[in-house]
C-alpha cells in the first residue's frame, strides 16, 4: 500500500514567470512579493514581475529582505509585513530561501502566530496562498510542502511541512538561473543529487518517488558538470531545472534522511551554503547506508557512471563531486572538532529525517560522520 499526494500546479520552462499575473490574479488581489536581498533585482526578475502582477490588477508589496538560511524573525517580520499591507497571497521568489521564507510568512500571516509556535509543534489553522517562482536549481521547494528555518538564536536549523504549506501553482523558469555563478550552480545542484539519491534509500520511498528520484539522479548526473562549466548552456539549465522540480516531488513523499539530518546544523550554526554542507558530509553518509541498501546503492552507482556494485557508489560519487570542484571536507567549511559535540545534538533531535533512514544511527555514529567528514575526500 502507499499513497500519493502533490497538488502543486506547476509551469516549468522558459519565461514562465509571464504565468504569474494570471495565477495571482486568481488567488488575490494584494500580493506580498518574498525574495532575496539583491540577485532578483539585479537580473531584472523583480522588476518583471511588477510589471506582469500590474498587468493583472493585482497590487503588490516587496519583502526583500530573506537572507541565506532564513531564520524565523525574518519570516515573522515578513508576515507583520504581510499583515500590516493587508495581502492575501504571498509569492516567493527567488532560491530556496525565499521560497520557503514566503511559504512559512503565509501561515503565519493567516493565523497571527510566530513561527517558532508551529516549529514546537502548533498546528496552523489556515495559510494566505502561496505562489513560487524557482531561480536556483536546488531545493525543490517550488514542488513540496517543505521549509527550512533558522533559530537565530539556538542556531538550530529545521525542516518543517504540512499540508496548508504547499504551493498553490509555481513557476519553474529555466531564464532567472543562467545568472547563477558556477560555486552556486555546483552546491545547488548536489543538493539535487541528494535529493534524489535520499529520497530513492528513504524508508518512506514509494513506487513513484523512487521513480522520481532515479530520473533527478540521472539527470543531475548527465547535466550538472556542463552547466558549471557554461552556465549559458540552456539546454543543461533545462536537465537541471527539471532535475530539481523532480528532486522535489520525490522528497515531498519520499522525504529526506540523515543526510539532510547532518547538514541542517552545519548551516544553521556557520550559515554556509545548504548543497555544500551536504556534499562534504555526503561521501561519509553514503559509505554508512551501504549496507544497509546494498541493491539501491548498485543502481545509484550505475547512475553515476561506474559498474553496478554497491561499493562502486563511493567511487561514483567522489567523481561527480570533483567535476564541480566540491570535494572539500567539512574543516574548510570551518567546522571544528570541538563543534562535533553540538552539531551531533542538533542533528540527533532531528527525528523525522532520522526514522527514514535505511540504517539506524546512534549519537555515537553520528559523531563519528561529522569526525570522518572534517577532511575532505
Ligand atoms: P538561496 O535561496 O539561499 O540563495 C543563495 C544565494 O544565491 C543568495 O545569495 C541568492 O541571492 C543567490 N541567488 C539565487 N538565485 C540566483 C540566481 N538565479 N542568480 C544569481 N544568484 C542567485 O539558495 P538555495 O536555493 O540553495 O536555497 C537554500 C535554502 O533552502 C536553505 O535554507 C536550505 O536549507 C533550504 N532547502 C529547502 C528545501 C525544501 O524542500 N523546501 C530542500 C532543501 C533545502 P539573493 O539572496 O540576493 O536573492
Ligand atoms: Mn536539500
Amino acid at each position: 500500500m502507499f499513497r500519493h499526494f502533490n497538488p502543486v500546479e506547476l509551469y516549468f520552462g522558459s519565461g514562465t514567470l509571464e504565468k504569474a499575473g494570471g495565477l495571482a490574479a486568481r488567488y488575490g488581489s494584494r500580493a506580498l512579493v518574498v525574495t532575496g536581498r539583491s540577485s532578483m533585482k539585479k537580473i531584472g526578475a523583480l522588476d518583471r514581475l511588477l510589471e506582469v502582477l500590474e498587468e493583472a490588477g493585482v497590487a503588490a508589496e516587496v519583502f526583500g529582505q530573506v537572507e541565506p538560511n532564513p531564520s524565523f524573525a525574518t519570516v515573522d517580520r515578513g508576515a507583520q509585513r504581510a499583515r500590516d499591507g493587508a495581502c492575501d497571497l504571498v509569492i516567493g521568489l527567488g532560491g530556496g530561501s525565499p521560497m520557503d521564507a514566503a511559504k512559512a510568512i503565509a501561515m503565519c500571516a493567516a493565523t497571527g502566530r510566530p513561527v517558532a509556535d508551529f516549529f514546537a509543534g502548533g498546528e496552523p489553522e489556515d495559510a494566505l496562498p502561496v505562489l513560487e517562482i524557482a531561480s536556483t536549481s536546488g531545493t525543490g521547494s517550488e514542488a513540496d510542502r517543505y521549509l527550512v528555518l533558522t533559530n537565530q538564536e539556538t542556531r538550530e536549523k529545521q525542516g518543517w511541512g504540512h499540508r496548508l504549506t504547499y504551493p498553490r501553482a509555481s513557476m519553474v523558469d529555466v531564464d532567472l538561473m543562467r545568472a547563477m555563478p558556477p560555486r552556486l550552480t555546483a552546491a545547488t545542484g548536489l543538493d539535487v543529487f541528494f535529493h534524489g539519491l535520499e529520497a530513492y534509500v528513504s524508508t518512506a520511498a514509494t513506487p513513484l518517488t523512487e521513480l522520481y528520484a532515479v530520473e533527478a539522479m540521472r539527470l543531475v548526473v548527465e547535466n550538472l558538470e556542463a552547466a558549471y562549466e557554461d552556465g549559458e548552456n540552456m539546454e543543461a539549465r533545462t536537465g537541471m531545472a527539471w532535475a530539481s522540480t523532480l528532486a522535489g516531488m520525490a522528497i515531498d513523499g519520499g522525504r529526506t534522511t540523515l543526510l539532510h539530518g547532518l547538514e541542517h546544523p552545519v548551516s544553521g550554526h556557520l550559515d554556509v551554503p545548504h548543497g555544500e554542507g551536504l556534499a562534504a558530509l555526503s561521501l561519509a553518509y553514503l559509505e554508512f547506508i551501504l549496507p544497509a541498501c546494498p541493491e539501491k546503492c548498485a543502481r545509484i552507482a550505475w547512475l553515476l557512471g561506474e559498474e553496478q556494485a554497491a561499493e562502486n557508489s563511493i567511487e561514483g560519487l567522489r567523481r561527480l563531486l570533483q567535476s564541480v570542484d566540491m570535494d572539500g571536507g567539512l574543516a574548510e567549511l570551518g567546522v571544528t572538532e570541538e563543534m562535533v559535540d553540538r552539531l551531533a545534538r542538533d542533528a540527533g533531535e532531528a527525528r523525522r529525517l532520522l526514522e527514514t533512514n535505511p540504517r539506524p544511527a546512534s549519537l555515537e555514529d553520528i559523531r563519528r560522520l561529522y569526525r570522518q567528514s572534517l577532511e575532505g575526500g
